[in-house]
Formats: C-alpha cells, sequence, structure tokens
C-alpha cells in the first residue's frame, strides 16, 4: 500500500510503498477514507518531536474496518471509525482518575508499523501513521461513528476539533456571553472558534499574523479579527471594554504567542495554551504579575478529552447540523499532494488540507 513517508528529519515526505504487519490479536486493519493534514505532523518532519525514521506521517484520520483479529468484539469489518492517536489503556492512575488524555501509555512520538520493499523497518506517527492506503492499528485506537457521518469531517474529529472543542468546553469552561481570544488560526485556532461560538460566546477575537486568514475567521465565526503586532493588547482591551478578554486561547505553542495571550486576558482569566511548543522556549513572566493578574495558564491536551465519549458525541452534532466543520476545509487533496499541503501549512496559508482516499 501506499504510504506518506519521511525518510529523516528536515527530509521532504514522499509516497512510498509500505508492507503493513499482520492483524494479530486485538488489532484492527482500517481502509483510510480521509486523513487531515496536521502541524505535529510538521513537528515529525523537523524533528521537533524526535520521532524515529523512516516514518510514516498522519494521525487525523477516517476510514473503514476491512480486517479484525482475534478478540476484536468492539468494531466489525464495514463500520466507519475515527483514528485516535491518544488511546486510554483504562488501567494506568490516570486513566483510573479521570484523566484518560494523560495516560501514561501515550503520546510515544513514533512506534513501529511495517516494511518498506527493501525490508528496512518503517515507524509511524503516534501508533497510526495515517496518510496511507491503509493502517492497522490496536482496537482501542478507532472509534465507530455513523455512516453518515462524511470522512472528510470525521477525520477532522480525530485531531483538530476534538483538541479545539475540548479546550473550549472541557479546559476553559468558556460560558455564553464570555469574549474570547484565539491566537494563530491553523486547524486547531479555527476549531477553538467554531467551538466558542457554540459554546454561545460573546466577542469572538481571531489573530492571525496577515489579513490572509480573515475570511476564514469570519466563516468560522470570529466577530473581530486583527493583526498580531506588538500593541495587540491594547487593541483587544479597546474591543472589551478596557479589561482584556475573559479566555484566551494560544494555538501556535510559542513564547511569544504565550506572553500575547497571557497579556490579552483580563485580571482573573484564563489563558489556554493549546499550541505544542519547543522545550527550550522558554516563557517569561514576572513573579508580581502573575500575583496580581489573578490569572489562570493552563495547557490543553488533546482537548482534555476522553475520545471515546467526545468523539462519538461531536459526530452526532455534525450529522444533526448543529456543529458546522465546512469552515475548516479548505482543501481536498491526493495522498501526491500531500508535500504541497505541508509545505502551505509552513507558510502559513489555508486551513486543513484533508487527502481523500478513494
Ligand atoms: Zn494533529
Ligand atoms: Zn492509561
Amino acid at each position: 500500500m501506499r504510504a506518506l513517508l519521511v525518510t529523516g528529519s528536515g527530509a521532504t515526505p514522499s509516497v512510498e510503498s509500505v508492507t503493513l504487519p499482520d492483524v494479530g490479536p486485538g488489532a484492527v486493519r482500517v481502509k483510510v477514507r480521509a486523513a487531515g493534514i496536521c502541524h505535529s505532523d510538521l513537528s515529525m518532519i523537523d524533528g521537533k518531536l524526535s520521532p524515529q525514521f523512516p516514518l510514516t506521517l498522519g494521525h487525523e484520520a477516517a476510514g473503514v474496518v476491512v480486517e479484525t483479529g482475534a478478540g476484536v468484539d468492539t468494531v466489525k469489518p464495514g463500520d466507519h471509525v475515527v483514528l485516535n492517536w491518544s488511546p486510554a489503556c483504562r488501567r494506568c492512575w490516570f486513566c483510573e482518575n479521570g484523566e484518560p488524555w494523560l495516560c501514561v501509555t501515550s503520546g510515544t512520538p513514533s512506534a513501529p508499523g511495517g516494511v518498506l520493499a527493501d525490508g528496512t523497518p518503517v515507524h509511524v506517527t503516534l501508533g497510526l501513521g495515517a496518510l496511507a492506503d491503509e493502517v492497522v492499528v490496536p482496537a482501542r485506537a478507532v472509534i465507530a461513528v455513523p455512516q453518515l457521518l462524511p470522512f472528510d469531517a470525521a477525520a477532522l474529529l480525530g485531531c483538530a476539533v476534538l483538541t479545539g472543542v475540548g479546550a473550549v468546553n472541557n479546559t476553559a469552561r468558556v460560558r455564553p456571553g464570555e469574549s474570547v481570544l484565539v491566537v494563530g488560526l491553523g486547524g486547531v485556532g479555527l476549531s477553538v472558534i467554531v467551538a466558542a461560538r457554540a459554546a454561545g460566546a460573546g466577542r469572538i477575537i481571531a489573530v492571525d499574523v496577515s489579513e490572509a486568514k480573515r475570511a476564514l475567521a469570519v466563516s468560522a465565526g470570529a466577530t473581530d479579527y486583527l493583526v498580531s503586532d506588538d500593541t495587540l493588547h491594547k487593541s483587544v482591551r479597546a474591543l472589551t471594554e478596557g479589561r482584556g478578554v475573559d479566555h484566551a486561547f494560544e494555538c501556535v505553542g510559542r513564547s511569544t504567542t504565550i506572553r500575547t495571550a497571557w497579556r490579552a486576558a483580563r485580571r482573573g482569566g484564563r489563558v489556554t495554551v493549546v499550541g505544542m511548543g519547543a522545550k527550550d522556549d522558554l516563557v517569561s513572566l514576572s513573579a508580581l504579575d502573575i500575583f496580581h493578574s489573578a490569572k489562570t495558564l493552563r495547557s490543553s491536551v488533546y482537548g482534555n478529552a476522553d475520545p471515546d465519549v467526545e468523539v462519538p458525541e461531536l459526530a452526532a452534532r455534525v450529522v444533526d447540523g448543529s456543529l458546522d466543520l465546512a469552515p475548516l476545509i479548505t482543501h481536498r487533496i491526493t495522498l501526491e499532494q500531500a508535500p504541497e499541503a505541508f509545505a502551505r501549512m509552513a507558510r502559513g496559508e489555508g486551513a486543513r488540507s484533508v487527502v481523500i482516499f478513494e
């Protein structure tokens, strides 16, 4: 089968032929029907997450179960499923204490998963490697969804949307009428806007580095759009009666934008870091500011969500029309066009590109 492979840190991904492992006990084989191009895949390519190479990219996908291994009773061939890159073990301390998104077994950047034609072992991104015709994954890494749900929307539920909606509903707990700032308008940032609107937020101020994302932000539900600069916190205060926003979401993963979000939040406001940054990028806040501002700074990992519960809930909302994901997808492409989509994302253009497999 074909897979989008990267041979080493900084290399350009290309479509290669990969042989998957057999479907062992507890595993399933899924024919991928749609897979999104996510920023974390870029962090695999540039080595920020230190995966093993050669590496099959992709972790935001949906498809159809085609084979199940011994002992699998949660799904059957023909079921439509969303892939879950953080499947919970349900046995560790975090799982047993209601925080499955922090499961000790999840979050490994890469895992073994197949071989190249010459026998070289291949690793797969986040245990999935979903930018491929097929994947073989543990049954707990798939979540059944209704057949009525389009595959492109289903794919996004597996990463960007669960992350964005979870940050709004589970981490920040945005209430009706509250003001929201969203810094960084990739797939996750736009998902945060969609979720904030669905949660009944009042003012939703979207921020990016240029005018290019204005139309996308407005179609997702932003009420205001600002281009980031050194005086951004003043512009935000001007829109919020001089106070700053109730909630600031940082969806970039950089110390500068975390500072921007912090400064734009009101006293007592909540700053939610959704973007994943680098380990040597330090955020500087004064001890007096931390005390006096009474703000909360919190990260949101995979939306602080239990995907097994929340993906089916989100799927139902997409099917009944109460959650509109259309503004999030700007490009539907083939697997061969995926390298171009990575370049587009690195330049900060468009929203999600989704590979559609026939
Ligand atoms: Zn992702
Ligand atoms: Zn666990």
